[in-house]
């Protein structure tokens, strides 16, 4: 389980409006949304999102 060096698939939540992106968390622990410097508010700031129903994007595509 120490996959110090990866980085993790998860959904973030803008702590500002809620929205939620996909998302990577890096080892560090900072989590940036992909694909975007940051949500359509404004904010960058995110938190994890638990995901309740499994891996359901279906993106299997390396990188
Ligand atoms: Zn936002």
């Amino acid at each position: 389980m120490a996959h110090k060096d990866d980085v993790t698939r998860v959904l973030a939540a803008c702590t500002a409006c809620g929205s939620v992106y996909a998302a990577r968390q890096w080892p560090d622990g900072e989590i940036r949304i992909i694909g975007q410097e940051g949500c359509s508010c404004g904010s960058t700031d995110f938190e994890l999102v638990e995901e309740s129903e499994g891996d359901s994007t279906g993106d299997a595509a390396s990188e």
